[in-house]
C-alpha cells in the first residue's frame, strides 16, 4: 500500500467548451482527500476550451495544461498526456463526462491492492444504437484479428501505474495503438464497472469514418493475420482456378464443337473475381507499406505549442 502518493489525471480535450466546468467540478469533487494534478492536452480547439482552461489554471496551480499547435488526435493528445504526467498513477478520462469521475477512488484502491491497471468496464453505454453496434463488433474484430487479446469494453479510461506510463511513452513507435500496446505489456489487471453515461455537452469527434479508421489503424499496427488470409485466399482462389482449367481443357478436348465457344459468362465471372481479389489483396499490402512509410519518415506524433503551470 503506497502511504504518500500523487495521481496525475490526463484529459485530452478538443472543443469542450460546455465540459470543462462541470468536469472539473466533478474530478475535484470525487478527489477531495487525494494529491493529485490534472493535465489537460488541448488538441487544437478552436472554442472558448483553451482561455476557459487558463482562467482555471490561474486559480488553481495543480491544473496544468498542454496545447498542440493544431489539432493531432485523441490518441496522439493522450500520449503527450502520458509523455509529461508526474504522477505515480496516471487515469486518462474524456472531458465530455461520459466516464464517470466519481469511480476514481476504486480504481485508485485497486491500483493500492497491487494491480498495474484498472480499467473501467463498460457494463452499460449510454450511446446510441449505432455507436454500441459498431463498437461491439470492433472489439470482437479486433480480437478475432490481434495476437494479443485486447479487453472488450473498455476504452481508455483507465488507471496505469507510472511503470506502465513509462512504458508506453518509452515505446519508439510513433502511431501508438494505446489499448492494444497496454494489453501487450502483460501488466497485472484488474477492473470496476462502469455506466457509461451519455455526452454532457457537444457532440462526438468520432464519426463513423474516424471510428472505421480506428480500427483499422488497431489491426494493421497489432496483427499480421489480414496477410495471411490474403494468403490463404490465394491458395483457395488458385484451387479454384485449377478446377476451372481442368474443366476448360476437358470441354475443349472431349464434348462436341458447340460448346467450344459458348464461354463468355464464365470467363468474366472469373476475371471479375480475379480482379477483385487481387485488388483487395494489393490494398491490405498496401496498408502495412503506408504504416512502415509513416514510422520510417520518423515525424513526431505531436508538436508543443505551450505549457502552462508545468
Ligand atoms: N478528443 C481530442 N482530439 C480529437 C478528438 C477528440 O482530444 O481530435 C477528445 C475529446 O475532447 C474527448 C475525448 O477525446 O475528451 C473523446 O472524444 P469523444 O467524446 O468525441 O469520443 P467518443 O466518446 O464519442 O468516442
Ligand atoms: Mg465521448
Amino acid at each position: 500500500m503506497k502511504k504518500s502518493f500523487l495521481v496525475s489525471i490526463v484529459v485530452p480535450v478538443h472543443n469542450e467548451e460546455g465540459n470543462i466546468d462541470p468536469l472539473i467540478d466533478r474530478l475535484k469533487k470525487s478527489l477531495s482527500s487525494i494529491p493529485f494534478e490534472l493535465l489537460f492536452v488541448n488538441d487544437g480547439s478552436t472554442d472558448a476550451t483553451l482561455t476557459l482552461l487558463k482562467q482555471k489554471a490561474r486559480e488553481d496551480k495543480r491544473i496544468k495544461i498542454i496545447s498542440l499547435t493544431r489539432n493531432f488526435g485523441h490518441q496522439n493528445a493522450l500520449m503527450c498526456g502520458y509523455s509529461h504526467v508526474t504522477g505515480d498513477c496516471s487515469i486518462a478520462i474524456d472531458a465530455d463526462l461520459q466516464d464517470p469521475p466519481e469511480l476514481i477512488p476504486n480504481m485508485i484502491e485497486k491500483w493500492q491492492q497491487g494491480a498495474d491497471i484498472v480499467y473501467a468496464k463498460r457494463k452499460t453505454r449510454n450511446d446510441t444504437f449505432f455507436k454500441k453496434l459498431t463498437a461491439y463488433w470492433f472489439y470482437r474484430l479486433m480480437n478475432f484479428l490481434s495476437d494479443t487479446p485486447i479487453p472488450a469494453d473498455v476504452g481508455d479510461y483507465r488507471l496505469q501505474d507510472a511503470r506502465v506510463t513509462k512504458f508506453l511513452a518509452d515505446l519508439p513507435e510513433h502511431n501508438k495503438f494505446i489499448r492494444g500496446l497496454v494489453a501487450w505489456g502483460g501488466f497485472k489487471e484488474d477492473s470496476v464497472y462502469i455506466d457509461r453515461d451519455a455526452r454532457h455537452s457537444g457532440k462526438t469527434h468520432y464519426p463513423l469514418t474516424k471510428m472505421v479508421n480506428f480500427a483499422l489503424d488497431g489491426i494493421i499496427s497489432f496483427s499480421t493475420k489480414p496477410l495471411r488470409v490474403a494468403t490463404y485466399t490465394g491458395f483457395v482462389t488458385s484451387l479454384l482456378g485449377a478446377i476451372g482449367i481442368i474443366y476448360a481443357v476437358y470441354r475443349r478436348l472431349f464434348l462436341s464443337h458447340e460448346y467450344w465457344t459458348t464461354g463468355w459468362t464464365g470467363l468474366i465471372v472469373a476475371v471479375l473475381f480475379m480482379g477483385g481479389i487481387q485488388l483487395i489483396t494489393i490494398g491490405i499490402i498496401g496498408e502495412y507499406i503506408a504504416k512502415m512509410y509513416r514510422e520510417t519518415q520518423n515525424r513526431p506524433s505531436y508538436l508543443i505549442g505551450e505549457k502552462i503551470n508545468i
